[in-house]
């Protein structure tokens, strides 16, 4: 298996794609579901605006003896590690193919692994100013990129 680093980085990191045509990774909604934990199992799912299934990966959880713990989908496996919080319990935090720590991951259009909104250099339609955000979706169009967002559900799997 080739790991993140080994291929060519994605095309993308030279245009800026917006979060809100990513798939995204959230780790809080991982943690409010209880799958953070060795064994568990499940998938994400994504629609676009007109309610049409545009993506879906599986997941499976392992680990968690070193308070360490692997996401495995695809061919791609992300660690996730956690960090006490000031008030008592853990925080977990995904790392990132290039080691950074992120409380999400994105997935932008044609590209196939996971990694953080840095690392894609994402920005944000909401704060760009609206001249950008025509500039930004003309573009996308001209892309042939099918969603301009994309909302996500995550549903639980062999529990
Ligand atoms: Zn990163």
């Amino acid at each position: 298996m080739g790991g993140f680093g080994s291929g060519r980085w994605p095309d993308v990191v030279n245009r800026k794609i917006p979060v809100e045509m990513c798939r995204c990774l959230s780790i809080k909604q991982l943690n409010d579901a209880d799958l953070l934990d060795d064994g568990r199992s499940g998938h994400v799912s994504w629609v676009n605006t007109g309610g049409k299934e545009i993506g879906k990966i599986d997941f499976v959880i392992s680990g968690g003896k070193d308070g360490k713990l692997h996401l495995k989908t695809g061919g791609q496996v992300i660690d996730i590690i956690r960090s006490p919080c000031n008030y008592g319990g853990f925080r977990h935090w995904f790392v990132c193919p290039r080691g950074c720590k992120a409380m999400k991951l994105y997935l932008p259009p044609k590209t196939e692994f996971f990694a953080c909104r840095n690392c894609y250099d994402l920005s944000r339609l909401s704060v760009q100013e609206n001249h950008k955000r025509d500039r930004t979706a003309k573009h996308l169009e001209s892309a042939d990129l099918e969603n301009l967002t994309v909302s996500q559900a995550l549903r639980l799997g062999n529990l």
